[in-house]
């Protein structure tokens, strides 16, 4: 099949490169020119493990090209992929200005009956509006054609997106045209996972309510870390312990500083501003977004309290992405630690495998470290706030000859508390007590 995707960032490119390696003609539009150049170099606008290779593969075999614009491609095309941002508003609602301004392009310069399919993830009632918005587009040309709107939100994680591109728990199509859901069964015809077929409103639903879902387990966990370390629990074997439940399952347990990146905050915040526009409170959504808000400066009021006072300290923080294996910096723990950190007169030195030159241009201030090892020169204390391997393996007794105190706080749970305490290092994680 021939199919545009419009929306050149994570989405976008990792969903081209899938559809291009189950055998699809793929062209990609970008309204960013210098995306469009360097993604018409081969190269990635951000880091993703194994996408670029491919995408230069297919760049190369003429399978898979960039455009700017969508009249360029749409004529060559039987489905139409719309993978832009959805950005939070003020009030915490989704910012459609980007998928509506696509779906009156759709309607504007579609020749030929088309699928159009929404990956992007947006509110319930959004798959109606663009599909009144290409309808009144085709109208006012005077042309009647064949449009058919499918909601087929997208769960990929960064970090590992090209194999859960490829690799689904499950896909999910929303729509009423049946003529839709064939093409989507041949888009997808080489995945094998659960396919739900379902309403484009319900479609819409499960996005919002899967991610919802994963930040509450997040937040619930996290907030259990904070009632662990009064009761002199240890919220890790904790979590072990109720995780091998078949009926609670054992990932998203992880106690930290808290969730981020583009998905979750934004994602929670969007589905507590649907139900408010029904008159609805969701008490548990609050909740999960509140404890995720405090979770951060929780764990640096814990650091002050190793220091007595953060002014004129040298804070090393190790990680800086919102999570390992990426460059994404969207809603970071590590910017509002940066905050707090600033805020109380500390200087602060990172190191990120990835994602510094991200930071750098919201903080030129820093002192941007060259290794770890680096970073960690006269600290007197290390932040882990990424949980990259290469933290997990350095050589910690290394790194403590570097710093001014041998203080480790694990924003992460990432280290192993007895090694860092038969080093010599006074080492605090997150809900951890004595107790392995
Ligand atoms: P992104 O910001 O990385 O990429 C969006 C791209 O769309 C940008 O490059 C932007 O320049 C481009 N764009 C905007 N308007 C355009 C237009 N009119 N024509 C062409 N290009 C346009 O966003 P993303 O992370 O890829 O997310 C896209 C959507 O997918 C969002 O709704 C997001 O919630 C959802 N999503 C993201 C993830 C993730 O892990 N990033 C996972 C699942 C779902």
């Amino acid at each position: 099949m021939k199919i545009t995707v419009v929306g050149g960032g994570y989405v976008g490119i990792t969903t081209s490169v899938a559809l291009a390696s189950s055998g699809h003609t793929v062209h990609i539009v970008e309204i960013n020119k210098a995306k469009v150049n360097q993604l018409n170099k081969g190269k990635l606008p951000f880091y993703e493990d194994g996408v670029e290779e491919k995408l230069r593969w297919f760049l190369t075999s003429g399978q898979l090209s960039i455009h700017h614009q969508l009249e360029d491609c749409i004529n060559e095309s039987d489905a139409v992929f719309i993978a832009v941002g959805t950005p939070s508003l003020a009030d915490g609602s989704a910012d459609l200005t980007a998928v509506d301004a696509v779906a009156e392009q759709i309607g504007s310069y579609t020749e030929r009956d088309l699928v159009v399919v929404t990956k992007s993830t947006v509110p319930v009632g959004s798959g109606e509006k663009i599909n009144q918005l290409i309808r009144q587009k085709l109208s006012e040309r005077g042309v009647d054609l064949m449009v058919d709107t499918v909601s087929n939100p997208e769960f990929l994680r960064e970090g590992k997106a090209l194999y859960d591109a490829l690799h689904p728990d499950r896909i999910v199509i929303g729509t009423s045209s049946d003529r839709a859901r064939h093409i989507m069964k041949a888009v997808y015809h080489d995945l094998h996972c659960p396919v739900i077929y379902t309403t484009i409103e319900n479609a819409e639903m499960i996005k919002y309510a899967s991610n919802a879902f994963l930040a509450m387990k997040i937040s619930y966990v996290n907030e259990l870390a904070r009632l662990c370390e009064r009761t002199n629990t240890n919220v890790q074997h904790v979590a072990e312990g109720i995780g091998l439940d078949k009926r609670i399952g054992s990932l998203f347990l992880n106690a930290g500083i808290g969730y981020g990146g583009s998905c979750f905050p934004k994602d929670v915040k969007a589905l507590e501003a649907i139900a408010r526009q029904q008159g609805l409170t969701m008490h548990l959504l609050e909740a999960t977004m509140r404890i995720n808000e405090t979770q951060t400066e929780w764990f640096v009021n814990k650091l002050q309290a190793v220091l007595h006072n953060l002014g004129g300290k040298k804070i090393a923080l190790l990680g800086l992405s919102f999570k390992p294996d990426t460059d994404d910096i969207r809603e970071a723990a590590s910017l509002k630690i940066i905050h707090l950190l600033t805020q109380r007169n500390a200087s602060i030195s990172v190191y990120d495998p990835q994602a510094m030159e991200n930071v750098k241009n919201l903080h030129p201030q820093l002192y941007y470290a060259s290794s770890s090892y680096d970073a960690l020169k006269n600290a007197d204390a290390a932040l882990l706030v990424t949980e990259w391997e290469e933290f997990k393996h350095m050589d910690w007794e290394k790194a403590k000859m570097n710093m001014k105190q041998p203080i480790v706080m694990d924003g992460r749970n990432a280290l192993s508390p007895s090694v860092m305490k038969k080093l010599g290092f006074y080492y605090d994680g997150v809900g951890l007590n004595d107790t392995q």
